[in-house]
């Protein structure tokens, strides 16, 4: 074996690539590598916060370097080109460079991206949320929007349209409206300062959750900030400064956010010898390994199961890392690795100033509506559980701390 292979190679340093990394790492695996196309990594679930201004510096980005050198595995800053799964091989661009990578255990961790779903005018027009430079770009837009905005005469809301009530729009619609003033330069009255305008093509807003109460409470949350929901609207055309629907309707925009959900990285549908779905995930049995190749396994976004797929979420990213890291161990010793069983522990969302709310599923199915305290606390657990997988649990809970006394001066000072 030469210095640069590995007995298992990552590729996707996300909620479950680097999870994996480190757990595989503290498990005694000795040839791991962890390959990102990017330096930091960000926890995602709260990127919505970044765009709108409400978690810039708060937001750590951890180094991947960093994190290979504390736990004691390779980190390659590089994009994936190709796999050839009959060399066991993949191939890395790094700037011009191209090179070739062999593995025994190759896990594909590359996450999704927004589909533009075919319409016109989207990559030309549309803003996605799907990466950390994303996030930036839309901010950057944003307080561009409200200053260009409050310099008209008279002076006019800032106008936003976002296309889609999944996580994405709904949480990024609340932020929006939440931190416009805090990010506004210009001293304007709420009315006059944002107007959001939430598109969803179904009849359903929120269709992808089946509680009608969470998806009726979210909603008021929205309008209670001024959103304005349309539903069964669906987008023939973006355009430069605002969207066209099928149905005739027209909304002006300063800045059009595209959320219409998750399909799996462009790189699935390239090649025919690793078979992906019509969502472009790869596909995977119960195991996670690949239905064509057993020594590649994959998890989170980038892949699914057939007839019984799993939310695209940082749970099921999360716990798939678990579970691989104690099932690659035994296949690299020549046993055959046990199903993976997704535990639905609920879903967690935050709306800024909208209060944070929470659906939690207990063992037997059974279901709790939380918010306010109890839900933001749950829903920033999930980013400590993270963190303490990644960083140890000195550093989870010196964050944990500091979490505490934001709060008190948020509500005491
Ligand atoms: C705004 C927003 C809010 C969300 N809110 C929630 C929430 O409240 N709760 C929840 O559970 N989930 C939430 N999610 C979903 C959650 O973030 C994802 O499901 C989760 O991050 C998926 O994890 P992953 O490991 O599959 O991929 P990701 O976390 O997406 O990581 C993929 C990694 O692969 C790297 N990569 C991609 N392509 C290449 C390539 N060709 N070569 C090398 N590296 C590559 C990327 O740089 C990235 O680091 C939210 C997502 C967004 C965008």
């Amino acid at each position: 074996m030469r210095e640069q292979d590995s007995d298992v190679i990552i590729v996707g340093g996300g909620a479950g690539g680097a999870e994996l990394a480190v757990r595989l790492a503290r498990a005694g695996c000795a040839r791991v590598r962890l390959i990102d196309q990017a330096a930091t990594h960000v926890w995602k679930p709260r990127l919505h916060e970044l765009a709108a201004g409400a978690a810039r510096g708060e937001l750590g980005e951890i180094r991947y370097r960093d994190l290979a050198e504390r736990w004691g595995f390779v980190f390659e800053q590089a994009a994936l080109g190709a796999i050839d799964p009959q060399e066991k091989t993949i191939t890395l661009a790094a700037g011009d460079a191209q090179q070739q990578r062999a593995y025994r255990v190759l896990v594909l961790a590359l996450g999704g991206t927004t589909p533009d779903l075919g319409v016109d005018g989207v990559t030309e027009h549309a803003f996605m949320l799907d990466r950390a430079p994303d996030a930036e770009a839309l901010y950057k837009r944003f307080t561009q929007a409200l200053d260009e905005a409050a310099v008209q005469t008279p002076p006019r809301p800032a106008r936003v349209v976002i296309v889609g009530t999944g996580l994405t729009g709904v949480e990024l619609a609340s932020y929006l409206a939440s931190h416009a003033h805090v990010v506004a330069r210009a001293d304007t009255t709420h009315a006059q300062t944002l107007a959001i305008h939430l598109v969803e093509a179904s009849a359903t807003f929120m269709p992808g959750f089946d509680d009608a109460p969470t998806r009726r409470g979210v909603r008021t949350r929205l309008e209670a900030l001024g959103v304005t929901v349309h539903t069964g609207q669906t987008i023939a055309r973006v355009e430069a400064d605002g969207v066209v629907t099928e149905q005739g309707t027209r909304l002006d925009s300063d800045m059009t956010v595209w959320a219409t959900g998750r399909v799996g990285p462009p790189l699935a549908v390239h090649d025919e010898r690793l078979p992906a779905n019509d969502k472009q995930q790869w596909r995977v049995g119960k195991t996670l390994q690949s239905v064509a190749h057993a020594d590649i396994f994959a998890l989170g976004d980038c892949c699914a199961l057939e007839d019984s797929p799993w939310p695209a979420t940082a749970q099921v990213a999360s716990q798939q890392a678990e579970h691989l890291s104690a099932q690659i161990m035994a296949y690299l010793d020549g046993d055959t690795p046990a199903a993976f069983v997704f535990r639905d522990k609920g879903v967690l969302m935050s709306f800024g100033a909208g209060g944070d709310l929470g659906l939690v599923r207990g063992p037997r199915g059974d279901t709790l509506r939380i918010h306010g305290h109890v839900s933001h606390a749950a829903y920033r657990a999930l980013e400590r559980q993270h963190q303490w997988v990644l960083l140890g649990t000195r550093a989870t809970v010196e964050g944990a701390a500091g979490d505490f006394f934001d709060t008190l001066r948020a509500r005491y000072v």
